[in-house]
């Protein structure tokens, strides 16, 4: 019964598709994610949960192959924030697309925003002024410091964020250290 159940859910939440969004993180933060802040072991119970909340598809595309946890964050740059704001199940190539920056060594904006126009179902000139406004964003994110990240989300999964919320500070303030913050 239990699983009947869990099945009605995993099939209402997989039909609310999510849009893809672009997103930056500035050089500070790239080590300090949950990963970081968690055992193995805990972090593979919580993307393990984001998989299976997702009924095994990625949230994006509904691809079943090579499935991530995508930590989406955000900023309250005056306050030096990070806010992790949702956590979502991605395939391998919505993820890389994702993270674009890394995308532009290799590729064009023109490019990655064609994905963009097949997967949101925008048109292109939609799709290349998004992704243009990401990356003119980024420089923003530059000069900040960062003093800490909320990790509200993980309270879903059964997880307290104080723990993690303290160690995640403790890192933001040594990586300031060696930044020259
Ligand atoms: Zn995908």
């Amino acid at each position: 019964m239990g699983k009947l159940n869990y099945n009605i859910t995993a099939a209402l939440k997989s039909s609310n598709k999510q849009n893809l969004r672009a997103v930056v993180i500035p050089p500070m933060l790239h080590t300090i994610n949950l990963r970081a802040v968690m055992e193995h072991e805990e972090w593979d119970i919580l993307r393990k949960q984001v998989y299976a909340d997702a009924g095994h598809v990625c949230d994006i595309c509904s691809n079943r192959e090579q499935l991530h946890c995508h930590e989406e964050w955000l900023y309250r740059i005056s306050k030096g924030v990070q806010v992790l704001n949702q956590l979502i199940c991605v395939c391998e190539t919505c993820h890389k697309h994702i993270h674009f920056f890394g995308m532009l060594r290799d590729h064009s904006l023109a490019e990655i925003a064609n994905y963009y126009t097949d997967i949101n179902d925008w048109s292109l000139d939609k799709s290349y002024k998004y992704l243009s406004r990401q990356r003119n964003g980024y420089g923003q994110l530059l000069n900040i410091k960062w003093k800490k990240q909320t990790l509200k989300p993980i309270e879903q999964y059964g997880f307290k964020r104080n723990e993690y919320e303290a160690r995640s500070k403790k890192l933001i303030a040594e990586t300031l250290k060696q930044f020259g913050g």
